[in-house]
């Protein structure tokens, strides 16, 4: 029996569009408005206008059903084309797939009501509104969910809601807000005490206090504040203490599309790290006869190589609805590893060059250092999975449930 690793026809012909659009339409467009330090207005048009090409070719929504005006394709297909989309500068908002909105919209359409996937999902589908998911709070530890003190007070048909959270990315300009707070404090599981509610980001009392000042700059991460926020009861999101597992079911497969994405980056900085070690001569020879900078390019595509896998494995059985929970824990914590050390290896290879800011490396840099924080940090993902190694053992007397149930 031969395990089949190719794509059907349509989803590699999806990839390639992908891949083409971007190569010959989005970058040389965004060279042009980088080298002719276009004004923002300038760049706004510009890239709603290839939103709007890549809606023209099909290439929109690759995550979401076809009535939700997406392609219908498995996550497995989505991987591959977020891979790709990654690539260019805005290659994921091009085609509507970025984060959070990606996740939020995996979230409604699994928990919304269908008044709610009208009225908050629809737009979102359609490009016309964003979203942000506000979990994290500065005062508790953000990896322990059960700590979370912003409360939710029902008062008639509405809920109060007032808290303090931060790194609500992309809630300046979101429509609104996927809020977790706490509904019910008595519950006997800490996993109960949380509900999500859906808040219109001009709802008065939702405050933004401040953009956090981060290593990647400021603008995309803001700490707010819910001041005797009001909603009503429609605007609960999921069943009433249903907020823990509806965040666990949002990260499944969001942690997996930052996995998908982050591939591309790691792709993207082993082909610079292999082309500039071709063309810098030093000390006798191109730096690509240095063994020690061939070991920095082989480790780097054993990484590669491992994180693709995982990641297709992961993503096989989300699609296949079998437990995916050790899979994904496992390729969140490789892929954002992988992408650290070579991103890393590759301004090491660059020298001064990948230290500037005249090459985008310093700025991948920066960016993959979260991977190893957001969506669970390293530590974490390393506990939950030998928790899942523990169980297995115990219960069947062998590893192999917790690391892929593979048939070897
Ligand atoms: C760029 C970026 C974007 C983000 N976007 C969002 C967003 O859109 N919405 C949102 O709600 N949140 C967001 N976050 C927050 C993110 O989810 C949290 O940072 C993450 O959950 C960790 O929480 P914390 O920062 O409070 O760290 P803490 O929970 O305080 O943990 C700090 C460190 O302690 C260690 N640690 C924690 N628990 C354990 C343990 N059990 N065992 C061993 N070590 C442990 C780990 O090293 C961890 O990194 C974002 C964060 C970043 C950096």
């Amino acid at each position: 029996m031969a395990i089949d690793f190719t794509f059907p026809e349509e989803v590699e012909d999806a990839r390639l569009l992908v891949k083409k659009f971007m190569q010959e339409t989005v970058q040389p467009k965004m060279t042009e408005l980088r080298d002719s330090k276009a004004s923002g207005d300038t760049w706004r048009i510009a890239i709603k206008e290839l939103r709007d090409t890549a809606r023209q070719l099909g290439l929109w929504n690759p995550h979401m059903p076809e009535e939700w005006g997406g392609m219908g394709l498995g996550i497995t297909a989505v991987a591959a084309m977020s891979a790709e989309a990654v690539k260019t500068p805005y290659g994921p908002y091009l085609i509507n797939c970025q984060a959070p909105d990606e996740g939020n919209m995996h979230t409604m359409l699994h928990f919304g009501t269908e008044e709610q996937k009208e009225k908050w999902l629809r737009p979102l589908c359609e490009g016309t509104a964003r979203s942000c998911f506000s979990m994290t709070e500065p005062e508790v530890a953000g990896s322990d969910p059960t700590q979370i003190q912003t409360s939710a007070v029902k008062q008639g048909d509405e809920w109060v809601i007032n808290g303090h959270k931060w790194f609500t990315s992309g809630a300046r300009g979101a429509d609104f807000a996927i809020v977790i707070a706490k509904t019910d404090p008595d519950a006997e599981i800490a996993q109960a005490r949380n509900s999500a509610f859906i808040v219109p980001t001009n709802t008065p009392g939702f405050e933004i206090v401040r953009d956090v000042q981060t290593m990647g700059g400021g603008g995309g991460h803001p700490e707010l504040r819910y001041n005797d926020v009001r909603v009503p009861q429609e605007n609960m999101l999921g069943e009433q203490g249903g907020g823990h597992k509806l965040g666990q079911v949002r990260l499944g497969p969001a942690r997996l599309a930052h996995c998908m994405r982050w591939i591309g980056q790691i792709e993207q900085a082993l082909e610079m790290l292999v082309d500039r070690a071709q063309k810098r001569y030093s000390h006798g020879s191109v730096l690509s006869e240095k063994q020690g900078i061939q070991w920095m390019m082989a480790e780097s595509a054993l990484e590669l190589y491992s994180s693709k896998l995982m990641v297709l494995h992961a993503a096989y059985k989300i699609e296949n609805e079998m437990d995916f929970r050790a899979e994904v824990s496992m390729a969140k914590h490789h892929v954002a590893n992988t992408l650290w050390k070579t991103v890393d290896r590759a301004v090491q290879v660059h020298g001064a060059l990948g230290y500037s800011n005249d090459s985008p490396l310093a700025n991948m840099l920066i960016n993959a250092r979260w991977a190893r924080i957001a969506d669970g940090s390293d530590e974490v993902h390393l506990m939950r999975i030998a928790d899942m190694v523990i169980r297995s053992y115990n219960e069947t007397g062998s590893v192999n449930h917790a690391v892929g149930d593979l048939p070897l």
